[in-house]
C-alpha cells in the first residue's frame, strides 16, 4: 500500500523555484531518504506534504486522505526548526505531544518513561527544556515524535546537530521503528547515514528530481566504475590504458575510476601484462559517489550555459 504519494509539487517563492515538479511514492515499511545538498528544497518538499506551505501545483495524499487533518494522529513530524517550548518540563511537553495526537493519558505516561529511558533522560524528566544542551533538546523532540507510534515518521534532517553516539543512537531507533512496521521519510545532506538506512532515496538538486529509486538499483544503474587493484611492478599500465577517467596510486594500491561503458575486464588484462596482481576488486559506488557526480555534473553543466 502506498502511504504517500507526491504528485509534480512545484513552490515558488517570488520569482525562486524552489521545488520544481518533484513526484514520488512510498510503499508501506519504507525507509526513504530525500537527499541534496543545502537549499536542493528538501524542506520545503516535507512542509508541503505536512500542509504547511501550499504547493503552487501538484497534489499530496498522506495513507489515502488527500487532507492531512484525516491522517494527522497517525504522523509524526520532526521540523527542521526546533522550536519547543523552553519553560516547559521535559515530563510535561511531553505530555503535551501526546495530547495532540488525542492519546489516552496513561498510555502516554508509560510510552514516555519508556522513551526517556531509551535515550537516556530519564533524569531530565522534571527539569526546564532551557537546561538542556541542543543535542539533549533534539532527542526530546524526536521521542516527542514517536510516542504516539505513528504510522508514518517525517524527518527533517533527524541527524542535524547530533554526536556520533546520538546520531547512532536515533538510526537504532528508527531502524526498530521500521521492524515494526512504521514508513519514514527523512531528509539530510548527509549521505553516510542515508546510505545506512535507506530502502529507497530521491536525490534532488536545485528543486528538481536527479536520481531515484531503491538505493541497490540506484547504485547499479549508476555503474561499477570504481576498481582498486593491489599489484607490484610498474604502473605503465595506468598511463597507457584508454578506459581510465582517473586514478589515484599509493605505489602497490591503486584506486581507478572508469570510463562509463568502460570494461574492467579489459583494464585487468591490460594490467596483467606489466605488472603482478594481488587484488583486483570492482567496487559499488558509494551514496557519496554518486551524490558528488550527480549534483557536481549537473551544477558544473549549468555554470557552462551561462
Ligand atoms: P533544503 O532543506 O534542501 O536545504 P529548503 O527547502 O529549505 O532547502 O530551501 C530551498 C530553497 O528555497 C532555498 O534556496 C531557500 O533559500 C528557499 N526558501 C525556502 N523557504 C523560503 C521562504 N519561506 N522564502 C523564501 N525562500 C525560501
Ligand atoms: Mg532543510
Amino acid at each position: 500500500m502506498k502511504i504517500l504519494t507526491v504528485e509534480n509539487i512545484s513552490k515558488s517563492f517570488g520569482d525562486f523555484k524552489a521545488v520544481d515538479g518533484v513526484s514520488f511514492s512510498i510503499d508501506e515499511g519504507t525507509v526513504f531518504g530525500l537527499i541534496g545538498p543545502n537549499g536542493a528544497g528538501k524542506t520545503t518538499t516535507l512542509r508541503m506534504i505536512m500542509n504547511i506551505i501550499i504547493p503552487d501545483s501538484g497534489s499530496v495524499s498522506l495513507l489515502g486522505n488527500s487532507h492531512l487533518d484525516k491522517a494527522t494522529n497517525q504522523i509524526g513530524y520532526l521540523p527542521e526548526e526546533r522550536g519547543m517550548y523552553k519553560k516547559m518540563g521535559v515530563g510535561e511537553l511531553l505530555l503535551f505531544m501526546t495530547k495532540l495526537k488525542s492519546m489516552n493519558k496513561k498510555e502516554a505516561e508509560k510510552q514516555i518513561d519508556y522513551w526517556l529511558e531509551r535515550i537516556d533522560l530519564m533524569d531530565w524528566k522534571k527539569k526546564k527544556i532551557e537546561e538542556l544542551s541542543k543535542g539533549m533538546q533534539q532527542k526530546i523532540q524526536f521521542i516527542g515524535t514517536i510516542l504516539h507510534n505513528p504510522k508514518l515518521l517525517i524527518l527533517d534532517e533527524p541527524f542535524g546537530g547530533l554526536d556520533p553516539i546520538n546520531t547512532n543512537l536515533i538510526k537504532d531507533i528508527m531502524l526498530e521503528l521500521k521492524e515494526n512496521g512504521t514508513t519514514i521519510i527523512f531528509s539530510t545532506h548527509i549521505m553516510e547515514s542515508a546510505e545506512k538506512l535507506c530502502d529507497e532515496i530521491l536525490l534532488i538538486n536545485k528543486g528538481r528530481d536527479i536520481v531515484s529509486g531503491r538505493l541497490s538499483e540506484v547504485k547499479s544503474n549508476f555503474g561499477k566504475n570504481n576498481v582498486l587493484i593491489e599489484y607490484d611492478g610498474n604502473d605503465g599500465f595506468l598511463k597507457r590504458s584508454d578506459q581510465i577517467i582517473k586514478y589515484d596510486n599509493y605505489g602497490r594500491y591503486v584506486e581507478v575510476q572508469l570510463k562509463k561503458d568502460a570494461d574492467p575486464q579489459k583494464l585487468l588484462q591490460e594490467a596483467m601484462a606489466d605488472v603482478r596482481i594481488s587484488k583486483f576488486e570492482i567496487k559499488e559506488p558509494s551514496l557519496n559517489d554518486i551524490f558528488i557526480e550527480a549534483v557536481g555534473s549537473e551544477n558544473n553543466g549549468e555554470s557552462n550555459h551561462e
